[in-house]
């Protein structure tokens, strides 16, 4: 009984996050297209190279960015890169399974928040001070 508790958990979820995980598989099957690889490991499909790489490139924060996470889809520039924050993004994995489909909003509400505060808004925001103590 527990285990079957425990799968429609996960199942729930994987379903509450989805809107966010079906984006990064869109990226991540263009980057299949254009040269790129892809992968699942440790709960989540991680791609790299071709338009994931392109894509990451042109976030706001920039060149130096080695992963982003949309739902259970961790995308990055490159294949090292993408192991060096793997348990970092794995933490946002976890945030999108708690906030669903209002984590894209609520992150750009913190980070407006801090930014308004004086403060950094990536590094001072708490979905990423919450993943850099525990990634
Ligand atoms: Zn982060």
């Amino acid at each position: 009984m527990l285990r079957v508790l425990r799968l429609g958990s996960k199942l729930a979820r994987i379903v509450w996050a989805s809107p966010y995980s079906l984006l990064g598989l869109l990226i991540g099957v263009a980057s299949q297209f254009t040269g790129g690889h892809g992968r699942f490991r440790d709960g989540a499909f991680e791609f790299y190279g071709g338009f994931a790489t392109w894509f990451v490139r042109h976030l706001p924060t920039g060149i130096h960015t080695a992963g982003f996470t949309l739902g259970h889809v961790i995308l990055g520039q490159a294949d090292e890169g993408l192991v060096i924050v793997g348990r970092h993004e794995r933490v946002h994995v976890r945030q999108y399974e708690v906030w669903g489909p209002f984590m894209g909003p609520a992150y750009l509400l913190c980070s407006l928040w801090m930014w308004c505060s004086g403060k950094d808004a990536y590094r001072d925001n708490p979905f990423e001070v919450e993943a850099y103590r525990e990634g």
